[in-house]
């Protein structure tokens, strides 16, 4: 390990889009920030995601969790032009919106379901007969019953916003050292307070008051010497298969959700088609059946999906808490500790806002948004151990 990288003000674990994003934030403060990743940048879930911003398609039900989606959904305008500025990388923001299809029985009640709580909520959503839907998206399956609209929900290309987050942290002084593995967190315990030293990598030791954890799906798997909260599994990885085909022309322009799989258009003239949710451990093979699955389901979508030439097939492990939400924030029982993990199938969504967050966190000691809901405590209730 060259001298220079063996202190930093801050480390941070995980070359992820929710590390680098930290560290572009930290560095922009002139916080010396070292990023720490056993592969490459951005070379995990964050290469293998979609790119939706889509709080509204993807959350169930009102609360703290789609307040902070859509909050760090209304972020992204500016994120994507500051990081244009910082990289000079297009992370091609696209702002259609995205449609979700009624095409039986099942989801007509699920949409249903979806339009009562999000007007109630006060979210944008609007309700299409199949005629305006078909006219937004000619090419959609012509037997679609309706459609929800949620103009709000937008998309990235999730690859290049990686590539920009890693030009523009290095760019404002971040370094990133990579095929490098953290072993453990070090922390030291004077007269009972606990904080953190620093970390041990399979390269050396590197000092720092400051440690984040931006470890994807391998958070729990790192030990934080003498201190278990990271520990019993409290984030597990769950694979997602995804399949891209050449775009049919004229292109599909929206994202297109069914209750069962989803299109993503993208500027480059691919259409990907996603996903699968299994609990395959750290397996990140693709399978017969995950693919199979996932054609069925777009063709459901648009039926001449089955005729496309396939362009890549790949496979990412989402970072998934015990419940679903993201943890974030200070650790109660180790000073310098914090949290950026679990952002299962929002990480994305969710890059600017954690960003936000994690850096005041370590700036200023707090945050300006209320991180209770999402905090670290909630898994050291008694009814919530095991
Ligand atoms: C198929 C699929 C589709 C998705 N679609 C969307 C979407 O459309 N929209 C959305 O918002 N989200 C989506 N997601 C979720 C999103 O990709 C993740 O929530 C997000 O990428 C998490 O980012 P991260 O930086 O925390 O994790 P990662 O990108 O996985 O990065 C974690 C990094 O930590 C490194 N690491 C782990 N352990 C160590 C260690 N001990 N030492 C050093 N480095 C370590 C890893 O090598 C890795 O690079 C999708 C995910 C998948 C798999």
């Amino acid at each position: 390990m060259p001298e220079d990288l063996k202190k930093a003000d801050a480390v941070i674990i995980g070359a992820g889009v929710i590390g680098s994003a930290i560290a572009w934030r930290l560095a922009q403060a002139n916080i010396r920030t070292i990023v720490i990743d056993r592969g490459e940048v951005g070379g995990e879930a964050s290469h293998a995601a979609g790119g939706m911003l889509a709080p509204l398609s993807e959350a169930d039900s009102a609360g703290d969790f789609v307040n902070l989606c859509v909050a760090g959904r209304a972020m992204y305008a500016d994120f994507a032009r500051e990081l244009q500025e910082a990289s000079g990388i297009d992370i091609e923001y696209r702002t259609e919106g995205t449609l979700y299809l009624a095409l039986n029985d099942h989801d007509e009640e699920e949409l249903e379901r979806r339009w009562e709580w999000q007007r109630t909520a006060g979210l944008n959503v609007k309700r299409l007969n199949r005629g305006c839907t078909l006219k937004l998206e000619p090419r959609l399956n012509p037997d679609l019953r309706w459609a929800l609209k949620f103009p709000d929900d937008h998309q990235v290309n999730n690859r290049s916003m990686a590539a920009a987050l890693h030009q523009s942290a290095r760019s404002a002084g971040a370094e990133f050292i990579t095929q490098c593995e953290v072993r453990r967190v070090q922390i030291e315990s004077v007269s009972g307070i606990k904080r953190v030293t620093g970390v041990l990598t399979d390269q050396g030791f590197i000092e720092s008051d400051v440690v984040v954890i931006a470890a994807g799906a391998w958070s729990s798997l790192l030990e934080v010497e003498n201190h278990q909260v990271m520990a019993g599994n409290k984030i597990k990885p769950v694979r997602g298969q995804m399949v891209a085909v050449e775009m049919p022309s004229p292109a599909i322009n929206h994202v297109v959700y069914s209750c069962r799989g989803y299109l993503v258009p993208r500027l480059g003239g691919l259409l990907i088609a996603g996903s699968t949710t299994e609990s395959a451990g750290f397996d990140k093979r693709v399978t017969a059946g995950g693919i199979n699955a996932i054609i069925q389901h777009a063709a459901e979508i648009f039926s001449g999906f089955d005729q496309l030439s396939i362009s890549e097939i790949w496979a990412g492990l989402r970072p998934r808490s015990k419940d679903d939400l993201p943890v974030l924030g200070l650790d109660p029982g180790v000073g310098g500790l914090l949290y950026a993990t679990g952002h299962y199938r929002n990480g994305i969504l969710l890059t600017p806002i954690t960003a936000r967050v994690i850096s005041e966190l370590v700036i200023r000691g707090q945050s300006s948004i209320d991180l209770k809901p999402f905090s670290i405590t909630r898994f050291l209730r008694p009814e919530a151990a095991g």
